[in-house]
């Protein structure tokens, strides 16, 4: 079976973080960077379920340095 029907079906979709490479749970508290698309696992990236409700988008790491030309 192909990923792309993996992401078709939600309670399938199996992700996998960046940092650590775990597999993705629902208990936890995970976030998507918006440039590159990559999960991470929310204390990696130092912010909180409650913050990122008011985040429009974020960025991993990787693409802050990127931007910033490091
Ligand atoms: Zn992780
Ligand atoms: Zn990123």
């Amino acid at each position: 079976r192909k990923p792309a029907e993996d992401k078709e079906n939600d309670h399938e979709v199996t992700y996998f973080c960046e940092t650590c490479s775990a597999q993705y749970h629902a208990n936890a508290f995970w976030i998507c960077c918006d440039i590159c698309d990559q999960w991470f696992h929310g204390k990696y990236v130092n912010i909180a379920a409650t913050e990122a409700k008011h985040l429009k988008e974020f960025k991993c790491a990787d693409c802050i340095g990127e931007e910033i030309g490091e």
